[in-house]
């Protein structure tokens, strides 16, 4: 089988993998396609640590072949997702209060188990959430991780309908921030991005404001047009968006953390307490937070741009993605 996997020397290679026999509780999926999320890039570079072998891919889509004996939650011929949250313990304080990404012995997707850019992907069936008919596949793996994070994020900050939420990053998961935030909380958006192209993609999307901080103040922006932002929700890859965010959100605002560039934040102790700022981590969402995420989608609320590439394509993917060139999604196409 070809699966795509991380190597020592931070690139990804298209190999051969062989087959193992399912173990109770698991379910064996053909892969269908499987998007490329930044996170893969960090994974590919070790920038949480070396994760050579593993096959990558946690945006992961595929149609169920086999199940082993017991397994009732999904059956042959169902369409399910290979997502970052791949499986928690089912009994500790996270699993059993709606916080299961945060399980101390979570397995993650393309990260500590073998992730769906790959012809088959073996998975724990319980945890596989199933794709509702009337969304096709590549808008569903763009769901499975950037929908899901971003949505799950919008949540946590706690901006209410009619209220202004700076969208810092406008990249995979920016795009889908802003449609979750138009179209499902009906929030007002002030979108920014280094780069302009992601901002013009932002406009045709329906954000209210746009601002590159490379030219404009979008502190100052935020402050003098809207008096701050309710809440932000982060997906740059840079320190400074961080920055930023906090001084663009109103007392008593919330920043909410999804960008994952190996650095640290500079916090103002003064303006965290005395104008009562929350900045929270968000990591992507539960397996009903994709239920839900994947319900708005197939109900055309947000519509994934994406492009479906071969496997080969995959390096070029990554400096693709790091040269700021993609516009939503790329997708890698297993549907051999
Ligand atoms: P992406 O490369 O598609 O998008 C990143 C965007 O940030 C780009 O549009 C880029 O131009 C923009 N950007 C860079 N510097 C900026 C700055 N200073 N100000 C504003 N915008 C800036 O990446 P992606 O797939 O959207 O992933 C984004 C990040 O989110 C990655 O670090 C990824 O690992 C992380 N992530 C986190 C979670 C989670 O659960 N918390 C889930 C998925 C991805
Ligand atoms: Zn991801
Ligand atoms: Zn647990």
């Amino acid at each position: 089988m070809k699966a795509i996997v991380a190597t020592k020397d931070h690139k990804a290679a298209v190999v051969e993998k062989e087959f193992r026999a399912l173990q109770p509780g698991e379910a064996l999926l053909d892969m269908i396609c499987c998007g490329v999320c930044h996170t893969d890039l960090h994974v590919k570079n070790a920038d949480f640590g070396d994760k050579s072998g593993v096959v990558l891919g946690h945006e992961g889509i595929g149609v169920v072949k086999e199940v082993a004996p017991g397994v009732t939650s999904l059956k042959v011929g169902d369409r399910a997702s290979v997502a970052w949250f791949f499986e928690g313990c089912g009994y500790c304080e996270y699993c059993t209060s709606g916080r299961e990404t945060l399980c101390r012995s979570v397995k993650n997707a393309g990260y500590t188990a073998d992730g769906g850019m790959a012809y088959q992907c073996i998975v724990t069936a319980d945890y596989a959430v199933k794709v509702p008919e009337g969304l096709d596949s590549a808008a569903a793996s763009s769901i499975t991780c950037a929908g899901v994070t971003t949505y799950k994020a919008l949540k946590e900050s706690g901006v209410r309908p009619g209220e202004w939420m700076l969208l810092a990053g406008l990249g995979g998961l920016g795009n889908l921030a802003l449609q979750y935030a138009k179209n499902v909380f009906g929030m007002k958006v002030i979108a920014m991005d280094i780069n302009d192209g992601q901002l013009d993609f932002a406009r045709e999307c329906g954000a209210d404001i746009c601002v590159n901080p490379l030219k404009d103040d979008v502190a100052a922006i935020a402050m003098d047009k809207v008096g701050g932002c309710h809440g932000a929700v982060v997906t740059a890859v840079n320190k400074a968006a961080f920055d930023t965010s906090v001084n663009a959100v109103r007392a008593g605002g919330c920043v909410v953390a999804v960008g994952l560039p190996v650095e640290t934040m500079d916090l103002s102790i003064p303006r965290l307490v005395l104008d009562g700022i929350r900045v929270v981590g968000s990591l992507v969402g539960t397996r009903q937070d994709l239920v839900e995420a994947f319900q708005f989608a197939a109900e055309g609320k947000v519509v994934p741009k994406c492009q479906m590439r071969p496997m080969e394509d995959i390096n070029d993917i990554f400096e693709e993605m790091e040269a700021g060139k993609i516009r939503g999604r790329m997708v890698i196409d297993l549907a051999h």
